[in-house]
């Protein structure tokens, strides 16, 4: 059984992915999330909140050395018999290599798994992509026109406002190019790196992970 490092572009449909490997896991599988553990540390006043505030909420990426110590601190808290499943830790080439260092140190078995989208796709899921506030499903607004609240929880939803505007998409494919291909290319060389294919459905990429993975 192998740990998980998922990589993909937006929209390639890494938070289902999670959610699904989550559900059939259970406890065994630790989930670490770069986004979600950074905006954790909000709910009381302290200074690494303070510190990370404004990087967040301008959608900026915060230092590789931070993503780093907290991958870090999440391996010290794992048991042997725990399954990996972390997500947006390689966003550029050094915070990758950092986190790589960190697995081969733990003598983690671990592939990163990357959901291939191509570009054109990525415009068109993000256009019709609508957010949950509170448990932050996806949903497509193509396929469910009429949703008012979230269809698994009930609470407010929204659409970012990057999401509808051509411009911030091109920005964000080609912040991917920049940072993040060369991070999948040094992976591949390291033979850690499995592609998928982010076009097939949701259950079909599930049932090619669950295969990848129990290799
Ligand atoms: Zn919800």
């Amino acid at each position: 059984m192998k740990d998980i490092v998922l990589a993909g572009i937006s929209a390639s449909g890494k938070w289902t992915q999670s959610q699904k490997l989550l559900e059939y896991f259970g406890k065994k599988m630790k989930y670490f999330e770069t986004g979600w553990i950074l905006r954790s540390l909000q709910s009381t006043d302290n200074a690494i909140w303070n510190y990370l505030k404004n990087i967040i909420e301008n959608g900026l990426l915060v230092k590789d050395e931070i993503v780093s110590g907290l991958f870090w601190v999440f391996l010290e808290t794992l048991e042997d018999w725990d399954i990996i499943l972390a997500d947006g830790c390689m966003r550029k080439l050094r915070q990758s290599n950092e986190i790589v260092r960190l697995l081969e140190n733990k003598n983690r078995d671990f592939l990163v798994i990357e959901l291939v989208l191509p570009e054109e796709e990525v415009y068109n899921r993000l256009a019709n992509r609508i957010i949950c506030k509170n448990c932050w499903v996806n949903f497509n607004a193509s396929l469910t026109w009429d949703i008012k609240k979230c269809l698994e929880c009930g609470w407010e939803i929204y659409r970012r406002n990057d999401d509808t505007n051509k411009n911030a998409i091109k920005n964000r494919i080609e912040a991917y190019h920049k940072n993040i291909v060369p991070s999948l290319e040094m992976l591949d060389k390291k033979w850690y790196l499995i592609k998928v294919d982010a076009m097939l459905s949701a259950d079909e990429i599930f049932q090619k992970i669950l295969e990848i993975i129990q290799k």
